[in-house]
């Protein structure tokens, strides 16, 4: 069994990304992202604050507008026309979610697709849909395809089963797996299934599987009987545990039962340590293409 390795890919990602960014800089731009959150949910605090850190660390120009649960629709359209406006900010990204009050497909909408670095806009959606290169891909799933390539699994002819149907991980994925593989985009061709809450002997359906995505949110739910001998299994579950033992009072486990399944497979990711980090590297990579177009 191989250990796919998120945390030493998305370092490689990384450091692609500065190369291109000490480009853009030597021509005088730098890239900038701004990163929203609005209300104090603690894991979407804890994301922000470490895309802000990456981004800053990498020498992109990083924006943290950290807003009260109490601000309104219109605030929040508000600065996202200011920030679409703001030559120096290429990369717009609003956590999810915000609270309940808040619109989230109008606040989606209202983000210039051009600076889209999420990927949720429809017209970037519709991009990824039409093969069309010139979108931005939600960055999950990009990670996920790219965690494929370089563990050097074969996803050409491949079934792939995609446990979920988000519009942020599962219909991506499935999409991109699915997808005629360019040299630019390598990771595709695959024969891809959808399931969800209501596919029918789920079990019978993830066992066809050559490479299995889980991103359902359900702890450790993909058991050993769910997977054929020999699959990759990519888990993008990120669900908190309660474990007193822990300093903090929880751990965090993915959808995939870790250490029943991955004696079963040829290639399985971690959790932490998998696909978390490449959603990260993924969306410092679209802020410098966003940056590089601007200057193209
Ligand atoms: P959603 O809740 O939006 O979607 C979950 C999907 O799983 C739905 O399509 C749902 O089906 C399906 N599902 C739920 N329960 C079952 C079940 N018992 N059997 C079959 N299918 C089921 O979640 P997300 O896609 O946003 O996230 C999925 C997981 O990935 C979460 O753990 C999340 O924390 C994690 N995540 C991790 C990221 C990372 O960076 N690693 C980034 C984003 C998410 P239906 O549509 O029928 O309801």
């Amino acid at each position: 069994m191989k250990l796919i390795n998120g945390t030493e890919i998305a370092a490689k990602v990384h450091a692609e990304t500065a190369a291109r960014i000490a480009a853009l800089q030597s021509r005088g731009l730098t890239p900038g992202l701004a990163v929203v959150l609005v209300g104090d949910d603690p894991a979407s605090r804890a994301y922000v604050r470490s895309k802000d850190k990456r981004a800053a660390e990498l020498g992109i120009h990083s924006v943290k507008h950290e807003l009260p649960a109490t601000t309104t629709q219109a605030e929040l359209l508000a600065l996202i026309a200011r920030l679409n406006a703001d030559p120096a900010i290429h990369g717009i990204l609003v956590q999810s979610p915000p609270p309940k009050h808040i619109d989230e497909a109008a606040i989606v909408l209202a983000i210039d697709p051009a600076k889209d670095v999420d990927g949720f806009h429809p017209v970037n959606v519709a991009k990824l849909a039409l093969d069309d290169p010139t979108g931005f891909v939600p960055c999950t799933p990009l990670g996920c395809q790219r965690l494929l390539t370089e563990a050097g699994v074969k996803t050409s002819g491949a079934r792939a089963v995609v446990l979920g149907r988000s519009m942020i991980v599962g219909k991506p994925m499935a999409l991109l797996l699915m997808a005629k593989s360019t040299a630019e985009r390598p990771g595709g061709d695959a024969t891809v299934t959808i399931a969800h809450s209501r596919t029918r002997d789920l079990a019978a359906v993830t066992r066809e599987a050559d490479i299995l995505i889980a991103a359902i949110g359900r702890p450790e739910f993909v058991t050993a009987d769910m997977v054929r001998d020999g699959a990759v299994v990519i888990d993008v579950g990120i669900n908190r545990v309660d474990d007193l033992i822990a300093p903090k009072g929880y751990r965090l486990v993915g959808d995939v039962d870790f250490q029943n399944v991955a004696p079963k497979c040829a290639a399985i990711t971690p959790v932490p340590g998998g696909v978390g980090p490449m959603t990260i590297a993924m969306l410092m990579a679209n802020t410098v293409t966003a940056a590089e177009r601007t200057a193209a």
